[in-house]
């Protein structure tokens, strides 16, 4: 504690915040709380993200709303849980808790009927861009992709890169690997199969373009990355570049895409002008031993709701507003990022629906040492599995997932099932971050009954969205196909490759 204290600056005098400040939005997939040098790591080369954390804000209590990749999306474009969004399965003997992700074969996406951050803004005057993965759905007509949720322009993979690569090497497209992997811009596929052997290059230039044809009004960006979602991979400038192998090598890709993104900013004098948030969608890949991610002190990765599950390095960066080397305990989340940048723009948050967000500019902009909330839900699918109460946590479910032998925690494991847990599991993070020693109920009998009680609230206050997952799923379909009357698709799905 003293150590933060130390390096924790408090502002006292209020600073003046500019008026529709810009945001660029940076989200990193799979990478762990362990995984930044600025969080730890020993080997690990992110010399860009340790300068925003230097320069910025980091912090230690940060959680995304999910596990995994599209529920956590979800809720960081809408700023609600993700079971209000549809972004769930309904669940099933197999898929208990409805957990899940989209996949090129749905028809449905998150619910059209939800309001992303990006529609707000652009209903508030601003330009919104987009790179990278989606991950929310495409559509039949491109009705759920970015472009139509409020995005003036977008160009990326919209799922996971994972169908662009083997899983042990980087592959040029072949026909081994067919029509699976399309980049689009905007609601076309442009590219198909897509070789993105050097694709973080033409995001950076994507990135680049749009904050200088914007630099004179304000504007939103958000930065999707593929990194460092399995399989990992870097492009030739990255690849053994690192101590830590082909991970290593695919953050410092990616670290190398925050870095151009700063300085880019800076070249045009916008960096006073412009908050820039890096996070992470989810807890690191542990079925892939040495080359996934890292949760450092935390129990578990991605998949569950263990702490290494969902809580996740977050560095806010805005300099003359943000104090260099602050550091905040306070527990915050990616729900917390929609109301916070419609409350920093002056936009107006939507009134007809329930968020389950908390405004952190008082935290960013006066006290970076102000605890914001004090209670988190953790979601795997529809169940409500855990509770955060201050520093204390309650598992009343338990799931293992994404991770098998020999790695050494069984309740990890994939087949650690869904499992009741009564009475509930009861544990102290700030003492036990890694979550092994539960306590005694009996000696806690009144922090249960306040954790039980605002659990009741909670349960009160949800509604459940429509299931979109697996809901329209036809692959012959809804396969996206850029030449659409060919046969058989996706095999013949093949269009020019043009764009690098
Ligand atoms: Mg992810």
């Amino acid at each position: 504690m003293c150590l933060l204290v130390f390096f924790t600056l408090k502002i006292t005098e209020s600073v003046e915040i500019p008026s529709k400040p810009n945001v660029v939005l940076i989200y990193g997939d799979d990478v762990g709380y362990g995984d930044l040098n600025v969080y730890g790591h020993p080997t690990s080369w992110t010399p860009n993200l340790d300068r925003m954390a230097r320069e910025g804000l980091r912090m230690l209590q940060f959680y995304s709303a999910a596990p995994i990749c599209s529920p956590s999306r979800a809720s960081l474009m809408t700023g609600r849980l993700y079971p209000r969004t549809g972004v769930y399965r309904s669940p099933s003997s197999t898929n208990p808790t409805g957990l899940d992700v989209f996949s090129p074969g749905d028809g449905g996406g998150m619910l059209l009927s939800e309001i992303t951050v990006a529609q707000v803004l652009k209903e508030h005057g601003y330009a919104t861009g987009m790179v990278g993965k989606w991950h929310l759905g495409i559509g039949e007509q491109g009705e759920y992709l970015p472009h139509s949720r409020g995005f003036d322009s977008y160009f990326g993979l919209p799922f996971t890169q994972s169908a662009c690569l083997s899983d042990i090497n980087p592959v040029p497209p072949s026909p081994d690997h067919p029509g699976y992997c399309f980049l689009y811009r905007n609601s076309t596929i442009v590219s198909q199969p897509a070789d993105i052997r050097d694709l973080d290059a033409v995001y950076v230039q994507e990135a680049k373009e749009f904050i200088s044809n914007h630099q004179h009004e304000p504007f939103f960006f958000y930065f999707a990355s593929h990194h460092t979602h399995r399989p990992q991979w870097a492009s030739s400038r990255y690849q053994d570049t690192t101590r830590r192998g082909i991970f290593g090598d695919a953050l410092a890709e990616l670290d190398w895409s925050v870095g151009e993104i700063l300085s880019h900013l800076e070249s045009l004098s916008l960096d006073s002008q412009t908050l820039v948030v890096f996070m992470s969608d989810n807890g690191p890949e542990l079925k892939d031993i040495e080359t996934g991610g890292e949760q450092g002190p935390l129990k578990c990765g991605k998949g569950t709701t263990y702490e290494g599950g969902v809580r996740e390095p977050a560095i806010f960066w805005w300099p003359g507003i943000i104090p260099s080397h602050s550091i905040s305990e306070s527990i915050s989340s990616t729900l917390d990022l929609f109301t916070t940048i419609v409350s920093l723009t002056g936009a107006t948050l939507p009134n007809d629906r329930a968020t389950d967000g908390i405004d952190l500019t008082q935290l960013l902009t006066n006290d970076t040492t102000a605890i914001v909330r004090d209670r988190f839900f953790y979601y795997s699918g529809v169940y409500l599995m855990a509770v955060r109460y201050h520093h204390y946590k309650v598992h009343f479910w338990t799931m293992g997932s994404h991770c098998f032998p020999p790695y050494p925690d069984q309740d990890c494991w994939d087949t650690t099932t869904l499992s009741r847990k009564d009475p509930p599991l009861l544990f102290n993070l700030d003492h036990d971050p890694k979550e092994r020693h539960s306590l005694n109920l009996t000696e806690y009998h009144s922090t249960m009954e306040t954790i039980l009680k605002i659990t009741a609230e909670h349960n009160r206050s949800m509604t459940l969205g429509v299931p979109m997952i697996g809901k329209l799923y036809n692959n012959a379909k809804f396969f996206p196909c850029c030449s659409p009357s060919c046969k058989p698709r996706p095999l013949c799905c093949s269009c020019s490759n043009d764009i690098f």
